[in-house]
């Protein structure tokens, strides 16, 4: 991924001399080399905007301040300055509301397609502009350059009365391959996803929206332990520190996640880079 983790041996006339001459040469800065790679910018709760190149991806949109009780801790996120939404495609991992939030989908162009677990497509087909696709665990759909895998999760599927869809997670792969984890218990899905994708980021919930974490989340230990498992080069924290339930104080639930998951991270998956991002941060992962 990173040139200087697989990089091949330089032939014996190495590159860099002819970079030296040329930039004396010109006395011009190099022209840019075309970006490969992938940009991920962490819009807070499960929502990461992944561009790479035209084609922009983004995980369970939520973009607005209050969901019932449940409030926005923190401004509301931008997509930047880059972002032109001609060639996007939202990715749903499961239908709780807060990852399944109707008005905010309502607010992407109406050209942008909108991936779904199977038997949520007319649910959602009903009540949104966009074109609505259902894709399982074991299809993939290409947008562009870029190819979509959904992956066994754990965790509910139900939204409401007759209203269900088992919850999955999603391996992206362009230049360089990104796993959402969407929302999910520790299962030994994690090894699975890594042995088969190999990814190169990993997006990971390390927590949830109160101080207190329902069944089937991760913690910031249970989810280093499935870092460990996928192998990934990056590790992107999320699903921390967004949201917040009206009448609970602020407090650490909304701060420490991150670096509580880095610090496991640390004894359990020694290898991996995290990176910890504020809300509409983002980092760049070079292919
Ligand atoms: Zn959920």
């Amino acid at each position: 991924m990173r040139a200087e983790s697989h990089g091949a041996p330089a032939p014996r006339d190495a590159p860099a001399a002819t970079n030296r001459l040329s930039a004396r040469g010109t006395g011009e800065p190099l022209p840019p080399v075309p970006a490969r790679g992938v940009t991920v910018r962490w819009m807070g709760h499960a929502t990461v905007l992944l561009r790479y190149g035209q084609q922009e991806i983004v995980t369970d949109p939520f973009l607005r301040l209050r969901l019932f009780h449940i409030r926005r801790h923190g401004d509301l996120p931008t997509f930047g300055a880059d972002y032109t939404g001609q060639h996007l495609t939202a990715l749903i991992s499961h239908l709780h509301q807060d990852h399944l939030d109707i008005p905010s989908l309502r607010m992407l162009p109406a050209g942008s397609t909108v991936v779904v677990p199977p038997g949520a497509g007319h649910y959602l087909a009903r009540r949104i502009p966009q074109v609505v696709v259902e894709l399982g665990v074991g299809q993939s759909l290409r947008a562009g350059e870029v190819v979509i895998t959904p992956v066994a999760a754990m965790h509910g599927g139900r939204r409401s009365l007759g209203v269900e869809a088992a919850a999955q997670g999603y391996v992206v792969r362009g230049d360089a391959s990104v796993y959402f984890a969407g929302d999910t218990g520790f299962f030994d899905g994690f090894a699975e996803v890594g042995a088969t994708h190999h990814p190169d980021v990993a997006l990971l919930p390390v927590w949830g929206y109160g101080p207190h974490l329902g069944r089937h989340h991760l913690t910031p230990r249970t989810a280093a332990h499935a870092l460990s498992l996928v192998g990934a080069k990056v590790a992107v924290p999320i699903h921390w520190g967004t949201l917040k339930p009206l009448g609970v104080r602020a407090a650490g639930f909304l701060t420490e996640p991150p670096t509580e998951f880095a610090r496991h991270a640390a004894s359990l998956a020694p290898l991996a880079d995290v990176r910890i991002l504020r809300p509409c941060e983002e980092t760049r992962i070079e292919a």
